[in-house]
């Protein structure tokens, strides 16, 4: 702008300068030129003569020329210069700043062409000017702008050179890295003032290794796994880092943008601790159990001398204190015996809850088996004393199953599956008792999968029957009814009753559909044995139960279906429950039970006698029908206090107008006795042993009243 405004100052004097020069030398040039012309057109003698004349004359053409040459440069003066120094003046407030410059001459057509030009510079050079501030305006306006957009972002935002000095860092990132004057600061200063460690390694990087070097060699960054150590705070950061290229790919500077990730990365810990520790007892939970049995195993390989042992222990009967006393009691049960069982291992073992009840201790580099066994022993003392917990004194027992770790295992759920097996050993020995591990229960863990495969298989290929064991009126002989049992007709093993599979279904949940399928094809054949025989209108069924279907919602309806669609009478359902399932609470607060009994089902106590339903707590229980146990009436001839419990049963439930069936009746005496007691039923193999279908309907046809 100053260039063009002194450019068009010089323009402007010299065109002054011309005209000047041009108005002051041409009328004495026109002078010289008449004299000359005088002198030689005029003769010698003439010359003398006319010389004084010519004298005169000169005289007067001086005077005329001075004259002239005054009134042109008056004339000159007036037309040309003041104009021009018109125009210098503007044109040096032009060069001054002052662009608002107009020039009107009245002068030759030259100087009023300048003028022209003049004002025209002056009103382009206006326009430019306007158009270059406004300019200006809008690159300091974005500048501003993006200092303010870098201010506001809630990361740090930093740039360096190529050298790799900062050149900038906004406000958020002064405040992470502590930093009041970043441009004083360079990268190495930067490295070793603020400690920047690999999260992962827990190593400080070395200046090559940082991630702003990496960038300024050309690479774009991105890492979570750095933390930046300074004036005693440690933040973790995340940190993305770009390098900017010029046009010859060399990078000008690199742009970072890092943020503090402590919240995430906190949360990301606990997270992760969540995820291996159980929430109740703060134990390490499976994961962390089996992470670190993967690792125990993988030093047993290593190290030939190296043993383990592993304990799996289950707290018996704790589903009872649970349901009576309630979760919270059962929560706090199960935190205070965690505490117990880390005061019996060392720093170097771990205890772990599995969930429920079952918890798991794993020994590291122990001696042999007898420091597992001994473990084993501290647990069962430290169990002996009683817990105090919500106001209960609670006597709590467990169930240990011991393996001991050997190279020879090649996975962490094998040892726990046999731990497993060896702890449902121990179960079975009784309470508060261990088991070790061994082949035998290994074989029979083997042939335990099979039967669970096996029995998912049964259903698809059909291999259940139904097996009819009549019960007798004791008073007339005649035939009752009959209680449906089922079996499995097993393709390589032949015949299995209930006992041998049952549990398993329930525990593996077939359980339903098997109970459903029995109840569904009883009642049909029943219902069928009804409609065939005239005189066996009434003729009853009893369908066992298993006691989880007890608080299943779906088995009333399931009931009023099978009934409407065989058309069998209500009344001729007896569902059995086992008595020696079932707690008190179970059976009073079942709704299912109440439902049925309501609609006309009878609802039958199992076992009777052999469980923990006390004689007086039957009155407020839903049940018709008490089939006594098999244990009293085998017992009966000789055992005086079995006839006698057999006797008080008789009078509660004449009292309570329960029927009573004896079960196992085996001998002619002891149905002798039962009717001397007033046993109305009777059901046993003195009578006949379960039979199938087809040998039901001989009975029927043939045989229907026993002596
Ligand atoms: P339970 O209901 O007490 O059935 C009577 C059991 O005693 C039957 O055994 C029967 O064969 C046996 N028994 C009958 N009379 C005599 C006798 O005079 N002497 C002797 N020693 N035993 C006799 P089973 O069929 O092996 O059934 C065993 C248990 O399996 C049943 O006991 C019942 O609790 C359960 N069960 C049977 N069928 C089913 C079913 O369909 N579903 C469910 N959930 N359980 C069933
Ligand atoms: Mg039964």
């Amino acid at each position: 702008m100053q260039g063009f405004i002194l450019q068009m100052k010089t323009l402007v004097q010299q065109a002054s300068l011309g005209l000047l020069v041009s108005f002051l030398f041409i009328p004495q040039v026109i002078i010289l030129v008449i004299v000359l012309l005088a002198i030689i057109i005029t003769s010698e003698s003439d010359f003398a003569a006319q010389f004084h004349i010519q004298k005169v004359l000169a005289v007067l053409l001086f005077l005329g020329v001075v004259t002239l040459v005054t009134f042109s440069s008056l004339v000159m003066a007036r037309c040309v210069s003041r104009p021009l120094l018109k125009l210098d003046e503007a044109a040096q407030e032009v060069a001054k700043g002052d662009l608002q410059q107009t020039v009107t001459v009245n002068s030759v057509r030259e100087v009023q062409e300048l003028a022209r030009s003049f004002n025209q510079m002056t009103l382009q050079l206006q326009t430019s000017f306007s158009q270059m501030q406004a300019l200006n305006q809008a690159l300091v306006e974005n500048e501003s702008r993006l200092h303010q957009f870098l201010e506001a972002l809630p990361v740090g935002v930093s740039v360096h050179d190529p050298t790799g000095q900062l050149t900038y860092v906004n406000r958020v990132g002064q405040n992470l890295l502590s930093i009041a004057h970043p441009l004083d600061i360079t990268l190495e200063q930067l490295a070793e003032a603020y400690q920047m460690y690999d999260y992962r390694t827990q190593l400080p990087y070395e200046t090559e290794d940082l991630p702003v070097t990496r960038a300024l060699a050309g690479e774009a960054v991105h890492t979570d796994e750095l933390e930046i150590h300074h004036n005693g705070r440690v933040i973790p950061v995340e940190l993305w880092i770009t390098p900017v290229f010029d046009e010859n790919k060399q990078v000008v500077y690199a742009i970072t943008a890092f943020q503090d990730i402590r919240d995430r990365k906190q949360a990301e810990t606990k997270l992760s601790y969540n995820a291996l520790h159980d929430a109740l007892t703060d134990l390490p939970n499976r994961n962390l159990l089996m992470e670190q049995l993967k690792l125990t195993i993988n030093r047993a390989k290593r190290q030939e001398d190296y043993k383990f042992a592993l304990l799996f222990l289950d707290l018996d009967r704790f589903k009872v204190i649970n349901d009576s006393l309630g979760h919270l009691v059962g929560d706090e049960l199960l935190i205070a015996v965690a505490k117990k069982l880390q005061n019996v291992i060392r720093a170097n073992d771990v205890a772990a809850r599995l969930g429920g009840d079952e918890f798991v201790l794993l020994l590291d580099n122990i001696e042999g088996i007898e420091e597992a066994t001994q473990v084993g022993e501290r647990i069962f003392d430290q169990l002996r004393s009683p817990f105090n917990l919500v106001g209960h004194n609670i006597l709590v027992t467990t169930s240990i199953g011991i393996v001991l770790g050997t190279k020879d295992y090649t996975s962490a759920s094998d040892l726990l599956r046999d731990a497993d097996i060896a702890m449902y050993h121990a179960k079975a020995k009784g309470k508060a008792q261990y088991a070790i591990f061994d082949l035998q229960m290994q074989i029979q863990a083997r042939e335990r999968l099979h039967l669970e495969n096996d029995l998912r298989q049964a259903f698809e290929r059909q291999e259940f029957v139904i097996y009819y064991q009549p019960i007798v009126s004791l008073k007339t002989g005649c035939l009752h009814g009959f209680e449906a049992l089922v079996r499995w007709q097993h393709p390589t093993k032949g015949i299995l009753h209930p006992g041998e599979f049952i549990h398993v279904a329930e525990e593996i949940g077939l359980i339903t559909l098997l109970d459903d399928w029995v109840l569904q094809e009883a009642c049909c054949q029943v219902a069928f044995w009804q409609n065939s025989f005239q005189d066996l209108q009434t003729l009853k069924i009893g369908v066992n139960l298993s006691v989880q279907e007890i608080d299943n919602p779906i088995l009333m309806r399931r009931v009023e279906e099978i009934l409407h669609r065989t058309g069998l009478e209500s009344n001729c359902l007896s569902l059995e429950i086992t008595e020696s399932a079932l707690d008190k609470q179970t059976v009073a607060s079942s709704h299912l039970l109440l439902q049925l009994k309501a609609r006309g089902v009878q609802i039958s106590i199992d076992g009777f006698g052999n469980g923990y339903m006390s004689l007086d707590y039957l009155h407020s229980v839903p049940v018709n029908i008490l089939k006594i146990d098999r244990s009293f009436i085998a017992d009966i001839d000789n055992n005086r206090k079995n006839k006698q419990i057999i006797k008080t049963i008789m009078t509660l439930s004449h009292q309570l107008k329960l029927k009573t069936i004896a079960t196992g009746v085996e001998t002619y005496q002891q149905l002798e006795q039962l009717r001397g007691l007033g046993c109305e039923l009777g059901q046993g193999h003195y009578f006949s042993q379960p039979l199938t279908p087809e040998a039901v309907e001989n009975l029927l046809t043939h045989q229907r009243v026993w002596e």
